[in-house]
């Protein structure tokens, strides 16, 4: 279980996540969405670690992990696919700024296979990043928690068992898919969500 109670984020002077409280059961696949600049990646990021809260306190099973390293948190992050060649294998997308840093093939390989491991992503080294639907596969397979950020509704309605509906740093609502479509909280909610309100 993951748990968010009350975080917030502040960059200096500016606050962009405010207060915001969730629950993350075992298993469950989870979807924020949001406009641009809500606050999708920030929380993504201070789940994973990558970036500290400023207030409030994440809790990973029951044990509060505010300061516990990314490594130590069991929990893997996968970047957006921009940053990958769809034409290579995930292995040689690894490999392949290790190669032009000029290291030795065993070292890139050993390289590469200690990164996997920790990303938990080894069974897919073999294959293209078909990033979406493999996350899909992944989760099928392994029955991981997920934590999916995306733009496109249909993909948060088809994939989610819970969708975060973000604005401003704060949560909307929480619900499954058919939840905020047929009692959306308010026209915001709808608005992203597709039915009108
Ligand atoms: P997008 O859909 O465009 O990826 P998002 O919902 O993921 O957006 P965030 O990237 O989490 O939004 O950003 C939330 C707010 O925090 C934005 O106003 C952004 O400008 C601000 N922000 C993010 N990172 C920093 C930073 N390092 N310093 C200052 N402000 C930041």
């Amino acid at each position: 279980t993951v748990e968010l109670r009350n975080v917030t984020k502040s960059y200096g002077e500016l606050q962009v996540v405010h207060g915001v409280d969730l629950q993350i059961d075992p298993g469950e696949f989870v979807v924020f969405v949001g406009p641009s600049g809500s606050g999708k990646s920030t929380l993504l990021r201070m789940v994973a670690g990558l970036e500290e809260i400023t207030g409030g306190d994440l809790m990973i099973d029951g044990g509060k992990v505010n300061h516990i390293a990314p490594y130590e948190r069991g929990i893997a992050m996968v970047f957006q696919s921009y940053a990958l060649y769809p034409h290579m294998t995930v292995y040689k997308n690894l490999a392949f700024g290790l190669e032009t840093a000029k290291m030795s093939k065993e070292e890139i390989k050993r390289r590469v296979r200690e990164a996997a491991e920790i990303l938990q992503i080894e069974p897919l080294l073999a294959r293209k990043p078909r990033q979406r639907v493999e996350i899909a596969k992944l989760h099928k397979r392994l029955g991981n928690t997920t934590i999916y950020v995306t733009h496109d509704q249909v993909e948060a309605m088809t994939m989610a068992h819970k969708i975060v509906v973000l604005n401003n740093g704060r949560i909307e609502q929480v619900g499954s898919p058919l939840d905020l479509y047929n009692r959306p909280c308010n026209r915001f909610v709808a608005g992203f969500i597709g039915s009108p309100k």
